[in-house]
């Protein structure tokens, strides 16, 4: 105290005699404004260095002062437990090592203390929050009911006729007390000044009624007081400096966890209105192009025999862009609702080998039509059953499939499966879809993931498709812990392989 007084005096004489700050001080026309100026600044000034500079905004400060007061709650809980716990270790001492009966007066001091700790620790914790709000009040009751206690302690033994030993152990309580009274008890400025002066008081009281008052040792004893008085305001101030920064840091931490967040959710459900958008939109076009193609085909079969050879040809054709625009809806309905797809619906039984054949099944007609030859290789997991998603892993087959044919004007389709034991009747297992087509070439490899993309802007022409289909096979193989990943060479063709594990049943 005496020190930082001290320290701000110099600063603001130096300050003021130097004329820092730029305005003069001393006008002649405003004399006593500048005084009142002055007397203003210096009060500012000194509440300033003693409150170790608040924050400017007051709401901040507010939040910052209620943070503090609950960790000092905190610290005054610990204080009591750990109070307690010295003194049942110090009795039991004492009881077991030193045979002192716990009839004794020094033991039964130390069980009143026991229990004057326990019961403030036990009350602090179940009140924390009026703890907290009378923090200014209840601080130094509890710093004075500390001291009291520990110096009626150390009165009523008098350590055992040893003066010095009571000097020393009075002064040591308080000097600690002191500093944490600024420190841990984190009072405002003005109490804790009163509060030192009361301990100094209450000091000096004890040692006068022990019977063994020594006027240089009590001199001696204030000169302790007031350094550690010094020492606590400084580290106060120290604390107080760093608390303010990690509580600003934790702060904006906090509000940049808390706008993440937010992002997050907008983020979301802004997908969300998209997908489902996207879902509704596809599938009430869908809808009516249903009935064109049902009707084309009706008109088709009514006018059998009766048109000619180039009206045929323009119905044909009008059928075929139908389907392909119902493809490309089934694909966008698909992508849309991707999230529910790829939901994990539970295992179900199945055997692979069965699921493959059926999906080169489904091919099989436009394969056909293209005249390419197409090789099954299931061998290795023949008659097997697994359990996992078989409708995922259908669809995924199925488009990996039907790219090939799509691509592919001559040679061969291959599908084969192999599989790799990991554990008893764990499996990993890889698919292959090999063909003989246009292949893709190297820079495009890593593109043909993503939604909407196509090798070249004409394949929508030439081959249909929208683009979404293996962005689609992506997501369902992630979705069962499982990849896809491709080789290929243009002209030479194209090796898609998706790897993933499976259980066997
Ligand atoms: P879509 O086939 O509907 O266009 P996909 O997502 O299934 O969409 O495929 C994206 C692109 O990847 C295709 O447009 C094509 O350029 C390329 N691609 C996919 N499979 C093959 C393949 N087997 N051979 C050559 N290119 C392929």
């Amino acid at each position: 105290m005496v020190n930082a007084a001290f320290s701000w005096g110099i600063c603001r004489g130096c300050t003021l005699l130097c004329g820092v700050g730029g305005k003069p001080v001393f006008s002649e026309s405003s004399r006593t404004e500048a005084a009142r100026e002055m007397r203003k600044s210096i009060r500012h000034s000194f509440m300033r260095q003693m409150r170790g500079r608040p924050f400017r905004n007051t709401r901040l400060e507010q939040e910052f002062g209620a943070a503090y007061h609950l960790s000092g709650v905190r610290t005054g809980y610990v204080f009591s437990l750990m109070a307690a716990l010295s003194f049942v270790v110090f009795s039991c001492v004492e009881y077991f090592a030193f045979k002192r009966p716990m009839t004794d007066t020094v033991q039964v001091v130390r069980a009143a203390l026991i229990l004057l700790f326990f019961a403030i620790g036990w009350h602090a914790k179940v009140h924390t929050e009026k703890y907290e709000k009378n923090f200014h009040i209840v601080a130094p009751a509890l710093m004075v009911v500390y001291v009291s206690g520990i110096l009626f302690f150390e009165y009523r033994t008098q350590l055992y006729g040893h003066p010095e030993f009571f000097y020393l152990s009075v002064n040591s309580t308080c000097i600690l007390l002191t500093i944490a009274c600024y420190y841990f008890m984190r009072l405002p400025i003005s109490i804790a000044i009163l509060l030192s002066l009361l301990l100094a008081a209450l000091t000096i009281g004890t040692v006068y009624v022990s019977g063994v008052f020594n006027a240089t040792v009590v001199g001696r004893m204030l000169t302790y007081i007031s350094v550690s008085n010094a020492v606590g305001f400084w580290i106060r101030r120290m604390f107080d400096m760093r608390e303010r920064r990690i509580f600003l840091q934790t702060k904006r931490l906090k509000n940049v966890a808390a706008l993440k967040q937010r992002l997050i959710e907008a983020e979301t459900a802004a997908n969300r209105t998209k997908t489902t958008f996207m879902a509704m939109l596809s599938h009430e076009i869908r809808t009516p192009m249903h009935t064109v193609t049902r009707l084309m085909s009706v008109m088709q079969k009514d006018f059998e025999g009766q048109l000619s050879e180039k009206r045929l040809k323009t119905f044909q054709q009008v059928e075929q862009a139908c389907d392909q625009l119902l493809a490309t809806l089934d694909d966008l309905l698909h992508y849309a609702m991707l999230g529910g797809t790829s939901r994990d619906d539970g295992d179900s039984e199945f055997k692979l080998d069965v699921l493959l054949v059926e999906c080169a099944q489904i091919v099989d007609h436009s394969r056909q039509e293209k005249g390419l030859k197409l090789a099954i290789d299931v061998e290795q997991i023949a008659g097997k059953i697994f359990a996992g998603q078989p409708h995922k892993l259908k669809r995924v087959i199925l488009n990996l499939l039907v790219n090939a044919i799509k691509f592919t004007d001559h040679g061969e389709i291959r599908l084969a499966v192999a599989s790799h034991e990991l554990a008893p009747k764990r499996y990993q297992v890889t698919i292959s879809v090999t063909d003989t087509g246009i292949g893709i070439p190297a820079a495009e490899l890593k593109n043909i993931f993503q939604p909407f993309y196509q090798v070249d802007s004409s394949y929508s022409r030439r081959f249909g498709g929208s683009g979404l289909g293996l962005s689609i096979c992506q997501e369902l193989m992630r979705s069962i812990g499982g990849a896809i990943a491709v080789k290929s060479e243009p002209v030479t063709g194209s090796a898609f392989e998706v790897t993933f594990p499976l259980t066997e049943r």
